[in-house]
């Protein structure tokens, strides 16, 4: 479990090690790890220039790297997803927009691809993966992944995040959803999986990239809970919602609504009578309300937070009232922006009942995951009657962890 994480990584990194050699018959030149990660709260914020607050957790990839002996076609291999042979030059010089029919391959190819346009002379390479993360459970396993596999490319030329800008790195990664996987998501997952500090929420600002690390309080134990659903970011309901999200904007010519959020002086009321006066309506107003809603939610979690670190006698309020956010923000998800599912719904109504502070389905929604803010002390007896109800429910228990706020990736050579 995560508190053994560090005995973990090293088991973990041993692991992907052996998978390089024996897939490839020589041994890697670096190895890296990077995080996946949890949205405490900021959901579906982050193309609407929104705030979020998400941590990093204590799962995510191994990437083990080094120079194709051949010199010529890469090799990428990752457990569970088979191993292809990618001739890199052929490919780049084929589509350097490779879009989203292409298979995991893409991602990788995609992070060689732009950190050769970045001006990295990253060599063909040999890479082998693992994860210990849902793959599309909303825990960014993407980001998780391109993200360590930009910190192994690195790595094998002698350089690394640090050096290369670990803020950059974040943009290349997204880019590289956007042009390599045909993923339209925001700059939120690569930045927390590059820039997370241990015990330390992240507030990131989508509009002007910005980010400022929070110290999780003592009284918050997170758990996971992982509801087995999947959903597909490239289906048609992410893309609905950007749609509705941007014509709630255009409709009053505001570049986001965020800025609307802003000229009312941060109130959600205020802009939502400015797009009733325009002339919003349907569903779309439902959609703009949750960004506005969860915008000044991300603001008051933020808040507590800060005031946790630094006035101690909050701490016996903060955790209800980080409770009641999630919740707000749950039944915001579910009513307004209509993304959660049955599964999700009721690992939060379980979680709340048997001692929660509060929970809330984290990830794109349809389907996923739920982050639960419970008791220090309290959280895996929490999730054991919260699975054993799914179970009742549902047929079968959900899967969960408890997880701390993790550090961001690293890589080392070897
Ligand atoms: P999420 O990032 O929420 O887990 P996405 O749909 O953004 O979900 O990304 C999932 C995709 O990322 C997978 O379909 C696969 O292409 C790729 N992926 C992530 N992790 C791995 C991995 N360890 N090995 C191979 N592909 C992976
Ligand atoms: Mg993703």
């Amino acid at each position: 479990m995560d508190h053994h994480a560090e005995h973990t990584d090293a088991t973990r990194l041993d692991a992907v090690c052996r998978q390089f050699s024996n897939a490839f018959g020589h041994e890697p030149a670096a190895v890296a790890q990077a995080p996946g990660r949890v949205n405490l709260i900021g959901e579906h914020v982050d193309y609407a220039d929104g705030i979020v607050l998400p941590i990093a957790i204590g799962r995510g990839t191994m990437a083990a790297a080094a120079p194709t002996p051949s010199g010529t076609s890469s090799r990428f291999c990752s457990e569970g997803h088979g191993e292809v042979a990618v001739d890199l030059e052929a490919s780049l010089a084929a589509s350097p927009q490779i879009g989203p029919t292409g298979g995991w391959q893409n991602y990788p190819l995609g992070v060689i691809a732009l950190l050769r346009e970045a001006g990295v002379a990253v060599p063909p390479l040999d890479l082998a993966l693992t994860s210990s993360l849902p793959i599309g459970g909303g825990l960014s396993s993407s980001a998780s992944l391109t993200v360590s596999v930009a910190a192994a490319a690195l790595a094998v030329v002698g350089s690394d995040l640090d050096e290369f800008g670990r803020a950059r790195a974040a943009r290349l990664c997204r880019e590289v959803e956007h042009r390599f996987a045909g993923v339209p998501c925001g700059p939120m997952d690569p930045a927390i999986v590059a820039l997370a500090r241990e015990d330390h929420a992240m507030r990131f600002d989508c509009r002007d990239k910005s980010w400022l690390h929070l110290p999780m309080p003592n009284a918050l134990a997170l758990v996971v809970f992982d509801s087995g659903v999947r959903h597909r970011l490239d289906s048609g309901g992410y893309a609905s919602r950007l749609r509705s999200v941007q014509a709630a904007a255009s409709s009053i010519a505001a570049p986001s609504l965020r800025q609307l959020l802003d000229d009312c002086e941060g109130s959600p009321e205020k802009a939502l009578n400015r797009l009733a006066a325009a002339g919003l309506d349907g569903p779309d107003v439902r959609r703009a309300r949750h960004v506005l809603t969860e915008v000044a939610r991300v603001r008051a979690a933020a808040a507590l937070l800060e005031a946790a670190a630094t006035d101690p006698t909050t701490a016996a309020t903060l955790g209800p009232e980080f409770g009641r956010i999630l919740q707000a923000g749950h039944h915001s998800l579910r009513e307004d922006f209509e993304v959660s599912t049955p599964e999700l719904d009721a690992i939060v109504e379980f979680a709340v009942a048997h001692g929660a502070f509060g929970a809330r389905l984290t990830g794109a929604g349809f389907g996923g995951c739920v982050i639960a803010a419970c008791p220090q002390g309290e959280a895996a007896a929490v999730a054991a009657l919260v699975a054993d109800d799914f179970a009742s429910r549902f047929g079968a228990p959900c899967t969960w962890f408890v997880s701390r706020a993790a550090g961001a990736a690293v890589s080392q050579r070897r």
